[in-house]
């Protein structure tokens, strides 16, 4: 689609705002969640096989990341939509007495959806989800790195919904530029922190609201009381996952100095259990692109210039990178700077835990923070002493598919949140309404003779 093509039909989208508002209720929505399921189910093969055709993904992760993921989205929405959807009476308050209020959730209106490539079909999905469940209209663009992926989720959205309802537009940086420049109701958009910033500098101009779902590092710490089994198996599970390239992966492992030699060989037995010691193994995805792979090859050969040692290596092979364990990270190396994004793991044992806390704010907030440990008075310390989206203890990755919690980070690991309510949320503007019902405020209307005067005294003392 070119610029005019583009603007003529998110016209035609947003010319629909207004009978959605009220044409698009309860039974549409659900209807509308239901297609979404069956179009996903219809086509379980299909997104199986463009996954392994884009990143050798292997058949578990793809079902358990994006299809299952994608599903439970939608079962959620569709179990608790006429709650989320209904009204909210509040109280009133002191001042407000004499009057009903009550908050409605609205849908936004015509929404663009921006999706990465590393969860392809639920990072477009999951979000067409609860932009569905809160009643809107939306454009979806996926990432260009995952062609098959973004060719699929077109066919499948033509096939199934109408295009004013929902549209797909596939293509790079200049088609999310042009789109970019149209003045949406709402801008959800998943991916790096830079091209966040991008995001919101465009939206800024039409001032849409947005949703930014980031990045960054995420730190893991294994404390002197951890389980050291539980922490490798699901540090293993969490970091070479999807090679590594989830934004909730694990980034850089501090380690108490008292466990990390014990620490260290449980993990490389559970990394060799998992992946054997090559590059190759059909158990991990591969990296998205051969520019990706030079990035990840270089992160390390910068690191041993400037003294970082492998503990591990299991080697690399064009995009098939294997798992990767190094010591000696410096500030200045670009692996300790850049989110990794792939399946290399810096290790940094420490002594007092104060020093790991002062190191994790000193930096951008994470996206999830991951502490093992079975002493629950330092897990409390070290939670209330920082910051991030979310904090996994004793586990990492699985808030990520609790729909009872929202999903998001903080500043520059995101603004706003997504999954189950908070995803409706997001979709849905919080309008106010307010309706006089014996309100005495004329009482107090101009002009403002004596007996006003009066009462405003009185007013005065009951309020002030
Ligand atoms: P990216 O920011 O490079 O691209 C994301 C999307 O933005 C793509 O559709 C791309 O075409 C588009 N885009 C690229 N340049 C653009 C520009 N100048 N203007 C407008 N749009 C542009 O991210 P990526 O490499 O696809 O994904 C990896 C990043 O996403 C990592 O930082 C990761 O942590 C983050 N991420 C976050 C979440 C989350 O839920 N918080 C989930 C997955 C990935």
């Amino acid at each position: 689609m070119d610029q005019t093509e583009i603007a003529t039909q998110f016209a035609r989208m947003k010319a629909g705002n207004d009978d959605r508002r009220t044409g698009f209720g309860l039974v549409q929505r659900r209807a509308a969640l239901g297609d979404l399921a069956s179009m996903v189910r219809r086509n379980e093969r299909a997104i199986v096989a463009a996954l392994a055709a884009d990143l050798g993904r292997p058949e578990a992760e793809a079902i358990l990341m994006d299809y299952l993921n994608i599903l439970q989205e939608i079962r959620h929405a569709r179990r608790h939509l006429r709650r989320w959807m209904r009204p909210r009476r509040v109280w009133p308050t002191l001042a407000t007495f004499g009057a009903s209020a009550r908050v409605d959730p609205q849908p936004r209106g015509t929404c663009l959806i921006i999706a990465p490539w590393n969860l392809p079909f639920h990072l477009a999905l999951g979000p067409l989800a609860s932009c569905l469940a809160a009643g809107n209209a939306a454009i979806l663009k996926p990432s260009e790195l995952t062609p098959t992926c973004s060719a699929l989720i077109a066919r499948m959205i033509a096939e199934t919904f109408p295009p004013e309802l929902v549209t797909v537009i596939e293509g790079d940086k200049a088609v999310a530029e042009a789109l970019l420049a149209l003045p949406f109701d709402h801008i959800f958009f998943t991916g790096s922190p830079a091209v966040g910033k991008i995001v919101m500098a465009a939206a800024a101009k039409t001032l849409a609201s947005v949703t930014l779902e980031l990045g960054g590092k995420s730190p893991v710490i294994v404390g002197p009381d951890a389980d050291l089994k539980q922490a490798a198996d699901w540090i293993t599970f969490g970091k070479f996952l999807n090679a590594g390239q989830n934004c909730i992966s694990p980034d850089h492992l501090y380690v108490h100095a008292s466990v990390k030699d014990a620490f260290l060989a449980t993990l490389r037995a559970r990394i060799t259990h998992a992946y054997g010691s090559g590059a190759d193994s059909p158990h991990l995805t591969r990296i998205v692109s051969p520019s990706h792979a030079t990035r990840l090859s270089a992160l390390i050969a910068d690191a041993m210039e400037k003294g970082a040692t492998t503990i591990q290596s299991n080697g690399q092979s064009g995009q098939s990178v294997g798992p990767h364990l190094m010591e000696g990270l410096q500030p200045e190396m670009r692996m300790a700077q850049e989110e990794i994004f792939g399946p290399v793991l810096p290790v940094i044992p420490f002594d007092a835990i104060d020093t790991v806390i002062e190191a994790i704010n000193a930096r951008d907030k994470p996206l999830a923070l991951y502490i093992f440990d079975r002493d629950p008075a330092r897990v409390e310390e070290i939670t209330r002493r920082t910051t991030s989206g979310a904090v996994g203890i004793n586990l990492t990755l699985l808030h990520y598919t609790h729909l009872n919690l929202p999903f998001g980070g903080v500043n520059t690991s995101g603004i706003g949140a997504a999954h189950g309510e908070a995803g409706f949320r997001a979709f849905s503007h919080e309008r106010a309404v307010m309706r006089n019902r014996f309100l005495l405020l004329p009482l107090l209307f101009p002009p403002y003779g004596p007996r006003v005067m009066r009462l405003v005294g009185l007013i005065k003392r009951i309020l002030g």
